[in-house]
């Protein structure tokens, strides 16, 4: 299961549990047959094949599920076997002798599969019944994914993998075949292909068989109204393609079904055949998000917002080539986020025009500036988001660390790498070196440095342009430019552009720099006037404080962010407690007006009046014009002597408690105003590239 980045508000959970277990096995399959190649050298002796065959019945009425399960196996490993405390287990087999009771584990029972011989097939057969929690439509995503928990409802039903909702054998890739059973007017779905389907006036009965190595099994269910649509792949495969939607969205279920083919289309040419023979969207009755093979599971409401068929849609459908076509190698860092990311959401703003496209690596620089040092980890050690630090390295980072690479080997190279890199890894688990033995194969370059220091070093250069002087000469004009990068525990090596501006044209140079300073000198016909330093910003690095202007994120991110209630009792003051934990997601730390300034990120939150005086008491620069007359709460950033504070002032109590939930999604504003609960107002103050005049 991929979990994405759909919407800012969205924060995720991936299933820890089966990316820290995942064994580095390679693993072949073919269209009818699964082979097991137990390759050297990443490879655990003897790895282990696993196959479910599941028959479960689920009643959404009742909250009830009943299920038999026989799980093959060849391993002669020790095994442990896993299910849903919740659940009473009526039978327990293996080879046909009572397996011993289970052992408890926190949430899991748990048995002991003793070892066996080798190459000898095993199974084990568990019969089990038990209750499923109510579904409860007002969750979150984070708490719908986060709970782990079987829920069901006449309105839904999703049962994850890590609720442990059918008996499985922990760490292992494996395919499957699912019988489900429900009463009549439900549907339920899983990854894979559906190999029968029918309904009487009593039941509704579907198999799916997943013939890959897989993760884990989620269950969706729900009152779904079906709508198909076919297309062929490159290969001339049939694609199944299919929405399982609520009634009161069924008639989206067609422009959803065309972008899919779009989008199918799209990453078949710029990568290689779809892996699959289905792709299904599903409606989900809490506001979540996140994918899987074959599969995209989405809220009702998410999916009525009409810029998800645009972006997340296509991220969801290219997981099935990256994340769930190759798998990333967790315990090395994944790649797969940052590759999709590049290839999805990037690329539908480079489709857009180039102001799009740098409008977005100017919000990945400038959200990563918002970190304070030593926030961010390395990118090699991302497995999946957590936090809103974690994005900005796994996914944006990453992405920025394609587009620098493209950048370097060229588009050609850097396409014929992607296309090999598929080839290759297709349904095997690959990590980031894999990557670069690619890119290097394709390319002709040596990329060993380039991808150890932005794999491996935190932070980022800062890089700014110490000297730059013009000369005339005979022919024309000389520039020497003298560039620096400080701040930074090792030296990058790194590719700056530096554009040059004459009277009417302007001309971007490339300088490597490797060193702490470092002097260039280039020729000029015409008269250059000025240069800019990145302007377009296509090099991962730390914004200067004129490049990267304060956004509400730095106050939200920060750790060390200290607050200040204006409002020291009474129902402002209970709103605004509620606000600021809400905005760090966190319990906030209050401390007194007269201590606001002894931390570096400060939130301020109170009315309009007591912000007015607190703002002149301390000759901090007065509330911005846009914000004067209208709204009845505004929130802006400020940086005033090395400190960035985020204020927040309402008219009334009422208004204040109207941010609590809205505001946390304005991260990457500098200013938002609003009229209860709704923005009205919003934007980042400008960005000042670095210029410097020719004299
Ligand atoms: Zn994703």
């Amino acid at each position: 299961m991929i979990i994405c980045m759909l919407l800012g508000w969205l924060y995720f959970i991936r299933r820890i549990l089966s990316a820290l277990f995942l064994t580095m096995v390679v693993i072949v399959a073919s269209n009818i047959t699964i082979s097991i190649v137990i390759a050297a050298p990443l490879l655990v002796q003897d790895s282990l094949a696993v196959e479910y065959d599941i028959v479960v019945h689920i009643d959404p009425v009742e909250q009830t599920i009943k299920g038999r399960s026989v799980i093959a196996t060849t391993s002669s490993h020790e095994l442990t076997l896993m299910l849903g405390q919740r659940f009473k287990v009526t039978h327990a087999f293996i080879d046909g002798v009572t397996l011993k009771p289970s052992g408890y584990g926190h949430l899991m029972h748990t048995w002991s599969v003793p070892a066996s011989q080798r190459n000898v097939r095993r199974y084990i057969e568990i019969h089990w019944d038990g209750k499923l929690s109510p579904l409860n439509t007002s969750l979150d995503h984070q708490q719908t994914l986060g709970r782990a928990e079987p829920v069901s409802g006449s309105l839904g039903t999703f049962l994850p993998d890590s609720s442990g909702w059918y008996p499985r054998i922990a760490g292992e890739l494996s395919s499957y075949r699912i019988s489900i059973e429900m009463p009549s007017g439900q549907r339920g779905i899983v990854a894979g292909r559906l190999i029968k389907e029918s309904e009487t006036s009593e039941s509704y009965h579907a198999v799916f068989e997943f013939p890959f190595p897989s993760e884990g099994i989620d269950f969706m269910g729900g009152p779904y109204i079906v709508t198909t649509d076919m297309m062929k792949s490159a290969g001339g495969k049939r694609i199944q393609l299919r929405t399982y939607f609520h009634p009161q969205i069924k008639e989206l279920a067609r422009g959803y079904l065309d972008k899919v083919k779009g989008y199918i289309d799209l990453y078949e040419s710029r990568i290689g055949e779809y892996p699959f023979t289905e792709f299904s969207i599903v409606s989900s009755p809490t506001p979540t998000g996140f994918g899987m093979p074959t599969l995209t599971y989405l809220g009702i409401n998410v999916l009525r917002l009409p810029f998800i068929r645009n972006t997340s849609l296509g991220h969801e459908v290219l997981h099935n080539w990256w994340g769930n076509g190759v798998y990333p190698n967790y315990q090395v860092g994944n790649w797969s986020e940052g590759l999709t990311t590049f290839m999805a959401d990037y690329a539908y703003k480079e489709r857009i025009g180039p102001e799009a496209a740098r409008e977005m690596r100017l919000g990945w620089l400038r959200d990563f500036s918002a970190l304070s040092l030593g926030q961010d980890s390395a990118l090699e050690r991302f497995a999946t988001r957590t936090h809103g630090a974690s994005q900005i390295v796994g996914y944006n980072k990453a992405a920025m660390m394609f587009l620098m690479l493209r950048d370097l080997i060229g588009y050609e190279s850097f396409d014929r790498a992607i296309q090999a890199f598929w080839h290759h890894q297709r349904f095997r688990i690959a990590s980031w070196s894999d990557l670069r033995h690619a890119f290097e194969t394709e390319s002709g370059q040596d990329l060993q440095i380039f991808f150890k220091q932005w794999l491996t070093y935190t932070g980022a250069p800062a890089v700014h342009i110490a000297k730059a002087i013009r000369r005339q000469s005979d022919s024309g004009y000389r520039v020497t430019i003298t560039l620096e990068q400080t701040g930074v525990s090792a030296l990058y090596s790194i590719r700056v552009p530096i554009v040059v501006y004459t009277k009417d044209s302007k001309e971007t140079k490339t300088f490597d720099l490797d060193r702490g300073r470092q002097t260039f000198s280039f020729k000029l016909r015409a008269k250059p006037l000025e240069v800019a330093l990145d302007p377009d910003f296509r090099l991962f690095r730390r914004l200067t404080p004129d490049e990267a202007p304060p956004i509400l994120r730095q106050i939200m991110v920060n750790q060390a962010a200290v607050t200040v209630l204006l409002s020291e009792k009474g129902g402002a003051h209970v709103a605004g407690y509620e606000l600021a934990k809400k905005l760090q997601n966190r319990i906030p730390k209050i401390v007194l007006s007269k201590d606001a300034f002894t931390a570096t990120s400060v939130l301020v939150i109170g009315l309009q009046e007591q912000v007015d005086r607190w703002i002149s008491s301390h000759k901090l620069p007065v509330r911005p014009v846009i914000m004067r007359s209208n709204g009845t709460a505004h929130a802006w950033t400020v940086k005033h002597d090395g400190v960035t504070l985020a204020i927040v002032s309402a008219k009334d109590t009422t208004s204040l408690k109207a941010l609590v939930r809205p505001l946390p999604h304005y991260g990457r504003q500098s200013y938002v105003v609003f009229d209860g609960a709704k923005a009205i107002e919003r934007g980042t103050w400008p960005a000042r590239v670095q210029v410097v005049k020719l004299n």
